[in-house]
């Protein structure tokens, strides 16, 4: 941190969240530094052993199990996001167990539904009571997969709207929905306590898979961190969801490949694809008029098996993103390497 410091500004940290940590130091330091600082808090996964929430249900009427472990303690099983008791749960959690006068803001963290991580299943839910009563359940018979190699009947994907099968869009058009309405209330509740708000987001054409609209999401956040994750293996990683993806409707390995081939002609993931991305944000900022800024979550870390990030991938990285309002150095700087912290602020210090 003393060593960042040193070279440039931070103007927002993002930190937290074990209840337990004494990290009063740490924010008494950044903030005398100029810095904003966020409590990072996972808001509809993680927090099980704090309180009850009510899980997502599968199809056979039993919670959702998601057979995934990165062995980091981040389980990816989730709580349904639309049931507003849930959202109360998380408020009731937060107000037992962290300071509220600590900080200038929350970073809200896996706002969403999951991914097709847990294979489609994972993705067509969720069954819990609360959603039946307010996504139309004969909704479900009319999603079916008349094409395997493009099972949601993807047409196109153009200002971060997807175009595609309307029984699919309904579905992900619920999810959406219930997202932003947990969000909004959320948010109102923090506003009140005078704090500032961070969304952590998927990449926009993974976003609308689990839930997350830009356009309804960017308004209600003083800044925002699409994870442009390139290169993680993991949950949120692109080539990792996109791979989900593929593979989610079969076991057979062919149809996967010409499944992935066929998205990512459609979607047009090409050298330039992050920069469109970015662009799209931006459009909506500034067709909305809104202040809300654009910090792109990029790795800076290292993990051998799951992001095994280069300096060269973090040059990389920096130029595809330069036209955001600023980068969120991820994962965290606990497992990032110092020469990767190097070479960061010789690119950034380059760039400005
Ligand atoms: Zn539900």
């Amino acid at each position: 941190m003393l060593v960042i410091l040193k070279k440039t500004h931070i103007s927002n940290a993002i930190i937290g969240w074990h209840k337990d940590a004494d990290i009063s130091e740490i924010v008494l330091f950044l903030k005398s530094n100029g810095a904003e600082v966020y409590l990072w808090l996972p808001v509809f996964s993680d927090l099980e052993a704090l309180a009850d929430f009510l899980p997502i249900i599968g199809h056979d009427g039993k919670p959702l199990k998601i057979k995934y472990d990165m062995g980091t303690g981040e389980n990816f099983a989730f709580c349904c996001p639309a049931n507003i008791e849930n959202t109360d749960a998380f408020i009731e959690v937060y107000e037992n167990h962290y300071r509220l006068d600590f900080y200038d803001g929350v970073f809200l963290d896996k706002i969403r539904f999951p991914s097709f991580i847990g294979g489609v299943e994972s993705v067509l839910g969720c069954y819990c009571d609360y959603c039946r009563s307010n996504y139309d359940p004969s909704e479900e018979s009319q999603l079916q997969t008349a094409d395997s190699i493009n099972p949601l009947g993807i047409i196109s994907y153009k200002d971060l709207c997807y175009d595609m099968d309307s029984a699919f869009k309904k579905l992900f058009e619920y999810k959406c929905s219930a997202v932003f309405n947990s969000l909004e209330h959320l948010c109102s509740y923090f506003r009140g306590k005078g704090l500032k708000i961070g969304l952590d987001l998927f990449a926009p054409f993974l976003a609308y898979f689990v839930g997350q609209d830009y356009h309804r999401l960017v308004p209600l956040a003083d800044f925002i961190k699409p994870m442009f994750y390139a290169m993680t293996n993991a949950p949120a990683g692109l080539p990792f969801e996109i791979d989900m993806y593929a593979s989610a409707f079969d076991d057979n390995i062919e149809n996967a490949q010409k499944r992935k081939s066929s998205f990512l002609n459609c979607i047009d993931y090409g050298n330039d694809f992050i920069n469109r991305e970015i662009a799209g944000i931006r459009k909506i900022i500034n067709d909305n008029g809104l202040e809300t800024r654009l910090y792109a979550g990029i790795e800076v870390n290292y993990n051998e098996r799951f992001a095994p990030v280069t300096e060269e991938y973090i040059r990389e990285s920096l130029s595809k993103t330069k036209e955001a309002d600023g980068v969120v150095m991820s994962w965290d700087l606990n497992t990032t390497p110092d020469p990767h912290i190097d070479c960061f602020l010789e690119e950034i210090i380059h760039i400005v």
